[in-house]
């Protein structure tokens, strides 16, 4: 016996002691017969057999989805998405009575209840709302709870970079998370994270939360500066993640002033690169000396130029620091200004003082330094290729 005979003599055999809807018998013979509808399947197999019980397996559940489908539509209304998923909480019973039915008639390679109940909503969601269903990689994912009706929606987060600066000394570059929630997002920070947003940090987070909504942004900075530092040229770059956006495709204007801080060529991008990015920033710093300067002993500093700065971290890790250009100029006895162009990441206050940075400017002009304020010049992207 092969194909459909065989098949109708265990529907058959199955249907005299369980009764099934049409769905979840098509199911059970489907894959075999290569038919794309269970449904269909299923009424075929049940032309002679009147089933009037309700769906031993599903109890009924193919028969309306609707209010699911209502659901869906609730919890998606503030979102704007071209593509989704869904996935399902079900009763246990019914998963359950399906791997029985299963493992009792020993029907191998099907699928699951919960697989048909899914793709049945998703088509059913497709239709009503033309919106696709991806399984991959899908702009927001629905979770619905079949035990306690409800529906649980998370939209895919965005990438973005851009550039910023900061015109006006007294922001901090990064803002202090929530304190209930240590940046977690809580129901006291409206699930951002942040309560304050002082810093520039937080103006281009409430920025972003009001052009895209969503809950938490997460910032990776090329570098950072000083509460008193100004960053100017053509700006700081960063790269952020908005975790659940409501929108996905917003035109961001090519530049916002929020305060202080100008944000200059946001724009999404796929994804946020892994790797850290190399740059070099042009640094404008102010440099106290404990004695008077010396004449000629600032010449001393070209000499920073031959070799690279150590740079000593508490965790025992040591790295490397160029410094390409130097140029000073003395403003009074104990007072001079230094700009230099060095790879990113170089401590400036630790590198001028000379704490744990060798050699720092306090050895080379052997005079204890302070840095009283530095500015950031420009910052630049190495681009490897
Ligand atoms: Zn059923
Ligand atoms: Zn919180």
């Amino acid at each position: 016996m092969t194909g459909i005979k065989e098949v109708s003599f265990i529907a058959k055999k199955i249907t005299r002691k369980y009764s099934l809807c049409d769905s979840c018998l098509g199911r059970l013979f489907s894959k075999k017969l290569k038919v794309s509808s269970n449904r269909i399947l299923g009424k075929k197999l049940k032309q002679n057999i009147s089933i009037r019980k309700k769906c031993y397996i599903c109890k009924n559940l193919f028969d309306n989805f609707s209010p699911y489908l209502e659901l869906m539509q609730e919890s998606s209304s503030s979102y704007s998405f071209s593509t989704f998923v869904v996935g399902a909480i079900l009763k246990p019973s019914i998963i359950d009575r399906d791997d029985f039915i299963r493992s009792k008639y020993q029907l191998r390679g099907i699928d699951s209840v919960k697989t048909d109940i899914t793709r049945e909503i998703s088509k059913q969601f497709a239709r009503k709302t033309k919106k696709t269903f991806e399984f991959l990689d899908p702009d927001v994912t629905f979770t619905i709870n079949m035990k306690e009706k409800t529906c649980h929606l998370r939209s895919k987060q965005i990438s973005l970079q851009g550039r910023y600066n900061k015109i006006q000394r007294g922001f901090s570059q990064k803002q202090k998370s929530c304190e209930n929630c240590e940046g977690k997002g809580c129901r006291v920070c409206d699930f951002h994270g942040l309560t304050i947003y002082d810093s520039v940090e937080g103006k281009i987070s409430k920025f972003l939360f009001k052009k895209f909504g969503g809950t938490i942004a997460k910032f990776t900075w090329i570098g950072g500066e000083d509460k008193s530092s100004l960053v100017l040229g053509s700006g700081r770059p960063f790269f952020v993640r908005i975790q659940n956006p409501n929108k996905r495709k917003v035109r961001l204007p090519k530049t916002v002033t929020i305060d202080s801080i100008i944000i200059t060529n946001c724009k999404i991008i796929s994804h946020v690169p892994k790797k850290p990015l190399g740059f070099n920033s042009l640094i404008e710093m102010r440099i106290i000396t404990e004695k008077e300067i010396k004449p000629y002993s600032l010449k001393n500093l070209k000499k920073l130029l031959t070799n690279p700065v150590f740079v000593y971290e508490n965790s025992g890790k040591r790295s490397e620091k160029k410094i390409f250009k130097i140029k000073y100029k003395k403003i009074s006895n104990n007072k001079f200004n230094l700009v230099i162009n060095a790879e990113g990441g170089l401590p400036i206050k630790r590198f001028v003082k000379g704490d744990n940075v060798v050699p720092g400017i306090s050895q080379t002009i052997e005079n204890n330094c302070k840095c009283e304020e530095f500015d950031f010049r420009e910052i630049k992207m190495i681009t490897n290729n």
